[in-house]
């Protein structure tokens, strides 16, 4: 399997927000996931994939809450006992609040797609207006 393309959509440079970009990754060029994401970490930028936010069923009427209400959000009904297993490590509290639409299941396919998606974000973010790359580029119009 091999990523074929790979889209990034820059989010305001000027913000000081974690997400970096979106970016849409076609694999074989015959199947494409929307949604990943670029976010700054701690340790520097990562690639997050699609997720979905978990949702637990109220016993009383049926609304779908998101997880760790306290109460349903339709009937006002207590549904703090409805939760799955406490939480313990940041980690497991994303996991358990979110869900993976699409992911890689091997170390190996992760660190691709990562390594694919970072290397287009770097292209794309030097080229951008207000970067180094870009301002440096342009600045020879006006050199006479
Ligand atoms: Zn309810």
């Amino acid at each position: 399997m091999e990523v074929t393309e790979v889209r990034v959509f820059l989010r305001n440079k000027d913000s000081n927000k974690k997400l970096k970009a979106y970016v849409t990754v076609t694999f074989d060029n015959c199947f494409v996931v929307r949604d990943v994401k670029v976010i700054e970490g701690s340790k520097g930028l990562f690639v997050a994939m699609p997720s979905a936010k978990m949702k637990i069923t109220c016993p009383a009427c049926g609304h779908r809450n998101v997880v760790r209400s306290k109460y349903c959000n339709q009937c006002s009904a207590n549904i703090e006992n409805q939760q799955v297993k406490p939480v313990q490590t940041p980690e497991e509290a994303r996991q358990t609040e979110h869900k993976d639409i699409a992911h890689p299941i091997t170390p190996e396919c992760r660190e691709y797609i990562q390594k694919k998606v970072l290397e287009s974000y770097d292209f794309e973010a030097a080229k951008a207006p207000g970067s180094e790359e870009y301002e440096s580029a342009h600045s020879h119009d006006f050199i006479d």
